[in-house]
């Protein structure tokens, strides 16, 4: 076939020379080491010569076939192109010879285009390379392997420029505090090509994630023999960084669900690809078309058209001619055609060719390519500038599995703990064995969810009861997690929470619940009332108001009552002509009728006057306004309990000294202090491990302690609402410190994972999980006993301690009143004793004897107090008034 390629090729190289001798021709020279390329760059360059018709350049390739180790004799072929005046050298292959070559294109000014990979970092003038450099296809395995969130990489390599190109990743690597294993494909001596041992070697690893950097030649058969060995199934992932994956038969791997990421930059499907992998393979395969061909040819374009426009677009005129490897001279038109290249950009197979100035490819793309049983897709792109990966795998019905497919009929060992309400022993006086010992949230979920996906299960106990913590200095881990890695359960749920920690040594669902850290106390206790509590629905203020209000007010009705001659009454009615008028509004009187009104009681004043009756129509409305809002609100005050609690949040726990608190020993609660950045968290953190006797083993212990001792325990919310509905006097004080959920844990990249996560998603979907928390928290083992009694609305009658301060008001009253009257009396004794010269003494005495004849009500008129007849002794006569003060 190759043959017949050549031999069209060499026909069409004829007609072409035939036909187009009026045109400009310049020679190219081709130095190669396989056919392929050899056939590329005529087809190339025939395809070039006939793209523009009415173009007067013609390029005329001439080639020769140079082993990749043949350095001198690449090194005279490319003087024997020079001495034939070609005006570019293409090649070589290799970058052996490579060094040689650009040195003397530069110093005879001849273009150099080159296609293969090369490492150099510094370049000749004349030098353009189309390959992109492997630093930058470096950069793009750093982003892929990010953007994979690989934690450890292991580097499959077959020789040192494969080792090389994937330096930058390890180095990358290296900072980021990952680690990389390098693993050289090696065979034993008498069976080349036997990686067998070596990668069983690998396996032994235990490592699932690798970077494969292998020449193509023998990819496919490291694939095989991966395969060979088992490491080619659901929990493997590779990262092959040959550009050229897609030419290789990939077909005996797509079904077996092995995550494979290659990358391309061709895409088969242009029909220009198609049309040059026709032409260069003959092959209507343009799979099969090798990067570095589709670069050659790339190359040839750009070349070409450079040419293209220096001579029509420019008008400039370029005249090829010998040039002698042993002699000096140079050619002077290299420099504007290397020149324009560099700032050209063109599209060919491989993309957009644009260059910097040194001739290292930039702006390009890179398509990244993941294995499905239809075979290799296109899942994003990587774009060289931008660095940025996009990746859009594809939702075809086909590709998915069907959900449960692969779990039907398995047996999952499943791992639970006794922790209500997660895991728990049947309740029962009959012996039951098997599952059937078991019950809880957790059990219900593993058979809704063997409903779903059509698993059995059996269950087994953690019997420590240890969820799993990983040692520090040994880096092992203990309890569940432990079962779980060394593969002594499937399965394992309770109340185990998903962290970053666990998840680095175990797989996880999508959560089936979640919850944050919170505290658990004692509920807090009603403050008992004041004794002056009567006052509280008034502020201080409003009542020193109210006082000062009652005090103006009553002056001014005085004021007033002064003021109005209607106020001043005639005392007698009958009498036409009176010879004084009274008034009611004494100062007394004034204090009295506001006081009256205050109490909501009246006394028997009542304002005659406009401006007294507006005063008090006014009066009474505040009066009115005031009373109903103090009722209103001393109703409110006697009932409402106000509660405290001695601290509100995990500040002011940690920031006192009389309550202790802690939480479960090496739970995840205690391990988010533990691992926390913030201060204050720290402090708890610090708090903790100074206390270890405040660490409980377990939850229950930590409830029983909260109940029994003035201690707050961290625990999660979830529980904590579990213990909330069955201890009646714990209640949780503050919101989440966090965010997480607790997930069922499997071993790393389990192939179950996405089967089970879905289900667990379609089990929250339908509320079966919000269902199950119900049954669990709310109705089950004594659910909702402590909801039935907080609910209960009725009004309590109200106590002593609630109105007692009314009582001591009333008490002190009435002693300041009996105080008072006998003040009044003993003073009026005195008076009268002074006035009457009689004795004070014998006068109290009479007083007093009169005083305790408690059936006497009619007393003689000498014993009556001087002021109660003060109306006819006080009486004014320059005004003919008197104030009426008798009430
Ligand atoms: N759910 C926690 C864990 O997975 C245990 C309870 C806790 O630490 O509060 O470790």
């Amino acid at each position: 076939m190759m043959l017949a390629t050549v031999i069209l090729v060499l026909v069409l190289d004829l007609v072409n020379r035939t036909d187009c001798h009026d045109k400009q021709r310049y020679n190219i020279g081709g130095i190669f080491s396989d056919a392929i390329q050899e056939a590329a760059f005529r087809i190339a360059t025939y395809t070039m010569n006939n793209k523009y018709p009415y173009s007067q350049i013609e390029l005329v390739p001439s080639t020769s076939s140079v082993l990749p180790h043949n350095t001198l004799e690449a090194y005279r072929s490319t003087c024997g192109h020079l001495q034939n005046a070609s005006i570019a050298i293409f090649g070589p292959g290799s970058s052996i010879a490579s060094p040689f070559i650009q040195s003397l294109c530069d110093a005879k000014e001849i273009p150099h285009i080159e296609t293969h990979r090369d490492f150099e970092m510094n370049r000749n003038d004349t030098l353009v390379n189309v390959h992109p450099h492997p630093r930058v296809l470096t950069d793009f395995f750093i982003d892929l392997i990010e953007s994979f969130r690989w934690k450890k990489v292991i580097v499959i390599y077959d020789d040192d420029n494969n080792l090389l190109s994937v330096a930058p990743l390890l180095e990358f690597n290296n900072k980021k505090g990952r680690k990389v294993i390098l693993k050289q494909l090696e065979y034993p001596d008498e069976q080349p090509g036997n990686y067998r041992p070596m990668l069983n070697k690998v396996k032994l690893l235990g490592e699932m994630q690798f970077v494969l950097a292998c020449s193509i030649d023998i990819l496919e058969n490291v694939l095989k023999q991966l395969q060979q060995v088992g490491m080619m199934t659901e929990i493997y992932s590779y990262l092959i960084t040959n550009l050229d994956l897609q030419t290789i038969d990939i077909e005996p791997f797509q079904y077996g669900g092995t995550n494979i990421t290659g990358i391309r930059m061709i895409d088969p499907d242009l029909t220009e690809v198609k049309r040059i992998s026709m032409a260069v393979r003959d092959s209507s395969d343009s799979h099969k078309l090798r990067v570095e061909t589709a670069l050659l040819i790339d190359a040839v374009q750009l070349f070409y058209e450079t040419i293209y426009d220096l001579t029509i677009d420019r008008k400039m005129i370029i005249q090829a001619r010998p040039i002698n490897c042993k002699s000096t001279d140079n050619w002077k038109y290299g420099d504007s055609i290397i020149n324009l290249m560099k700032s050209k950009s063109t599209l060919g197979l491989t993309g957009l060719m644009k260059f910097d100035n040194e001739g290292f490819r930039r702006d390009f793309k890179i398509d990244v390519l993941e294995l499905y049983p239809q075979g290799l897709i296109k899942v994003g792109e990587w774009n060289s500038t931008l660095r940025t990966i996009d990746l859009q795998r594809p939702v075809v019905e086909n590709f998915q599995k069907n959900l449960g497919d692969n779990l039907f009929n398995t047996t999952f060992i499943v791992l639970i703990s006794l922790t209500p309400p997660y895991g728990m022993l049947k309740e029962t006086t009959t012996q039951l064995i098997g599952n059937d010992r078991f019950e809880g949230f957790g059990i219900d979920v593993i058979k809704e969810l063997s409903g779903i996906l059509g698993f059995n299960y059996t269950f087994i106990l953690q019997e420590d009861g240890l969820y799993g913590n990983r040692n520090k200095s040994t880096g092992k881990w203990n309890g569940m997690i432990r079962e779980i890695i060394d593969g002594r359960a499937d399965l394992a749920i309770t109340d185990l929470t998903v962290t970053s920690e666990r998840e680095s040594a175990v797989d996880f669902t999508m959560p089936f619940m979640n919850l944050g850290i919170s505290i658990l106390y004692r509920k807090p206790e009603p403050v008992p009332p004041s004794l002056f509590m009567f006052a509280s629905p008034f502020s201080f203020y409003v009542w020193l108001l109210l006082g000062i209000s009652y005090f103006i007010v009553s002056l001014s009705f005085f004021v007033m009552g002064r003021l109005s001659p209607s106020e001043w009454q005639n005392p007698y009615p009958c009498v036409d002509e009176p010879e004084y008028l009274v008034n009611q509004f004494t100062i007394r009187n004034s204090f009295w009728f506001t006081m009256g009104a205050l109490m909501q009681q009246g006394s028997e004043l009542a304002p005659v006057a406009i401006s007294t009756r507006t005063a008090s129509g006014v009066w009474w409305l505040f009066v009115l306004i005031m009373v109903s809002s103090y009722t209103a609100n001393l109703a409110a005050f006697l009932t409402v309990e106000t509660l405290v609690t001695p601290f509100n949040d995990i500040d002011e726990l940690a920031a006192q000294q009389e309550i202790k608190f802690g939480a479960k020993k090496n739970g995840a609660t205690a391990n988010y202090f533990r691992d926390s950045n913030l201060t204050k968290y720290k402090q708890v953190w610090s708090y903790m491990v100074h206390h270890p006797e405040l660490m409980m083993d377990s939850n229950e212990d930590g409830v029983v302690k909260v109940e029994n001792e003035n201690y707050a325990f961290l625990m999660e919310s979830t529980t904590i609402e579990y213990v909330t509905e069955r201890h009646c006097t714990l209640a949780r004080v503050g919101g989440l410190l966090d965010d997480k959920g607790y997930g069922i844990a499997m071993k790393r990249y389990s192939p179950y994972r996405n089967d089970l996560s879905t289900a667990v998603l379609q089990l929250q979907e339908k509320s079966i999980l919000t269902g199950l928390k119900i049954k669990w928290w709310k109705e089950k083992r004594g659910g909702g006993r402590c909801a039935s009694k907080s609910e209960a609305g009725e009004a309590t009658p109200l106590d002593l301690k609630n109105v007692g301060g009314v009582f001591l008001v009333l008490f002190i009253g009435t002693i300041l009143g009996m105080m008072g009257s006998f003040a009044e009396m003993t003073n009026c004794i005195y008076k009268r004793s002074r006035r009457e010269n009689v004795p004070f003494k014998e006068q109290f005495m009479r007083e007093m004897r009169f005083f305790v004849q408690f059936k006497q009500s009619v007393k003689e008129v000498n014993n009556l107090p001087p002021d109660s007849v003060s109306g006819k002794h006080l009486m004014n006569n320059s005004t003919k008034t008197i104030d009426y003060v008798k009430m």
